[in-house]
């Protein structure tokens, strides 16, 4: 029971374009019919935030590889998430990482299950798993990269 989306999240796009890109984006998926022009299940976010479906197991630092969250260590959680609240905010987002010192920015982290950070997403609600092929349809039409997020679906 319970709805469920899945998110296409564009990394890449700034805040100026995310407006006409999603746009684009959108008429496109009309076009090749594959939502209706009422827009069913399709909801294109604009604006700065963290894309993500489900909660993180792990953060792994694309330097050293030393894993700074860990779902055995809740601990870690609070002042890593500090960093994901300022770059909602505003800031920069950038951290280092606490074992080799190195600055890294939201999305440069390897999240374990994906997150993306940026100002553009699509969250597709109730649909059947989007397919690779589908997927990357979508980032080649925004020519950026772009981060999903398998559904998660409730067990009920
Ligand atoms: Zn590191």
């Amino acid at each position: 029971m319970g709805d469920w989306f899945e998110t296409i999240a564009d990394v890449d796009a700034t805040a100026e374009e995310a407006d006409r890109l999603g746009a684009e984006v959108l008429s496109w998926l009309v076009e090749q019919g594959i939502v209706m022009a009422g827009v069913n299940g399709l909801n294109v976010v604009t604006g700065r935030a963290a894309f993500y479906s489900t909660g993180v197991d792990r953060v792994v630092c694309p330097h050293c590889q030393s894993a700074i969250v860990d779902q055995d260590d809740e601990e870690r959680w609070p002042s890593f998430s500090e960093s994901i609240d300022s770059w909602c905010a505003g800031g920069s987002g950038v951290e280092s990482c606490p074992h080799c010192g190195k600055s890294t920015g939201l999305n440069e982290w390897h999240w374990s299950p994906p997150w993306g950070f940026g100002y553009l997403g699509f969250e597709f609600w109730n649909w059947p798993p989007l397919d690779p092929g589908f997927i990357a349809d979508v980032g080649n039409l925004l020519g950026h990269r772009v981060v999903t997020h398998p559904a998660e679906r409730s067990s009920g």
